[in-house]
């Protein structure tokens, strides 16, 4: 009996495709979703009791493992206290500081439920406050659902993009470009056509949704500049990198490449809430102040700052600001990497990967692809093979060769030599 089929087949009765985020149906890879029964440290456990060393880590949030210990008697007691007031609360006051102290680049910052609602919210700030409509993003960038980021390229060289949805009016996108990410070109030629018309650029610094692509210190540099020169505001998607790749996000690791560089805005999620639902955007004092009560920019969330959440988020935040976990993370998640790169070419497999702190991304490529397009070069075929003969193998990677992976800290010497030995007798049967 296989309880995680019998799950699925139950649960697309009443929820459509059995699941509540599309990715998890495993529609890409073939094959049944698992149910996942509980997880603890490094590991996650589905609806037939088999242990799986989990490197999804909820998409991103759980940095820590799960049940973290700390974690888990701050989201206790918080419990005890009440569930939501719909009422300020200091601890969202200490999050907001913690966040802040971080990332220098956010003066100020406003806490809702979803990284969503952080990236939609941040697009409206930056329209209202420039007064302009038109905005860039990249494709293989995802930014939430939001109707007018859900976009995918036209044809051409800066070109307004289609919606990549049933159900979002072309009006409400007529004002997004899509520009290929890295390209330095594009990025000049949209400004020099569009310069005063564009609120913002949008983008993930290092993009965790075209598996794992970085931007190029010339590109971001490009990027600032002329957001700068023409009076656009730039806003960094940082809800998967955020406190995921550094302490102070990926807009540290580019401030030590480009002197003075920081965003106008940051969206930020996933770690920040460490598996509740939280997410915050933030950035320039003056930007954020144009924010309702004090300015015209609507924003509100009935749930936002929830007392449990923020508990949640504070108390990981605080963990992995310890000396020293950061390295720990780092250092682990390289030699996943590294690994399972090594596996691959041992077996004659062309393998290549990239990983900054606890995020990673491997590649069925011989070497590491700059954007989307590049990206999608890789074979479905083999990922499957090989997303499937590691999940049989108690090894759960992200169900898609889109999406970047995650290490975290209850991440042992031990998960990582099984993960890559697992590796080595897939590549094998390539
Ligand atoms: C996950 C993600 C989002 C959306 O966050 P949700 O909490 O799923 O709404 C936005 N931007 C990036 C970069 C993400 O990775």
């Amino acid at each position: 009996m296989d309880r995680n089929l019998d799950l699925f087949e139950r649960s697309k009765r009443t929820i459509p495709g059995g699941v509540n985020s599309p990715v998890r149906a495993f529609k890409a890879v073939g094959g049944t979703p698992r149910f996942v029964q509980r997880a603890q440290g490094a590991y996650c456990w589905d609806a037939n009791g088999q242990r799986y060393i989990d490197y999804i880590g909820s998409w991103g949030p759980m940095i820590l493992g799960h049940g973290h210990p700390e974690v888990l008697a701050a989201v206790q007691s918080a419990l005890g206290e009440g569930f939501s007031f719909g009422a300020p609360t200091e601890r969202e006051v200490e999050l907001a500081e913690a966040i802040v102290e971080h990332v220098p680049s956010m003066d100020m910052v406003r806490l809702v439920s979803s990284g969503t609602e952080a990236g939609m919210s941040a697009l409206r700030l930056a329209r209202g406050y420039t007064g302009r409509n038109k905005i860039i993003k990249f494709e293989g960038c995802y930014h939430g659902h939001a109707d007018a980021l859900l976009v995918k390229a036209g044809s051409g060289l800066a070109t307004f993009g289609h919606p990549t949805s049933a159900g979002v009016p072309a009006d409400v996108v007529k004002d997004t470009l899509v520009l290929t990410y890295n390209d330095v070109e594009g990025i000049h030629a949209a400004f020099d056509q569009y310069g005063s018309e564009i609120a913002c650029v949008m983008i993930e610094p290092i993009a965790g949704n075209m598996n794992f692509v970085r931007a190029s210190v010339p590109f971001m540099s490009a990027c600032r500049e002329l957001c700068t020169q023409h009076g656009a505001l730039l806003i960094l998607d940082e809800v998967m990198s955020g406190f995921r790749v550094d302490l102070g996000s990926a807009q540290a690791l580019y401030a030590q490449a480009i002197p003075g560089f920081q965003p106008d805005l940051t969206a930020l999620g996933k770690v920040i809430g460490g598996g509740m639902p939280l997410a915050a955007f933030g950035g320039r004092r003056e930007v954020m102040e144009q924010l309702a009560p004090l300015g015209p920019v609507y924003q509100a969330g009935t749930l936002s700052g929830n007392p449990v959440a923020t508990a949640c988020g504070l108390a990981t935040l605080r963990a992995i600001a310890k000396p020293g976990f950061f390295d720990a993370l780092a250092a682990q998640t390289k030699r996943l990497v590294d690994g399972v790169v090594q596996a691959g070419r041992d077996a004659g497999v062309a393998v290549c990967g990239d990983c900054q702190g606890g995020m990673f991304g491997l590649f069925l490529l011989p070497e590491l692809p700059q954007n989307y397009g590049q990206v999608m070069t890789s074979s479905n075929e083999q990922f499957n093979r090989f997303f499937h003969g590691m999940l049989d193998r108690g090894i759960y990677l992200a169900p898609a060769l889109y999406e970047a992976g995650f290490v975290s800290g209850a991440h042992s010497d031990a998960d990582i030599d099984a993960t890559v030995a697992a590796a080595r007798e897939v590549f094998a049967s390539f």
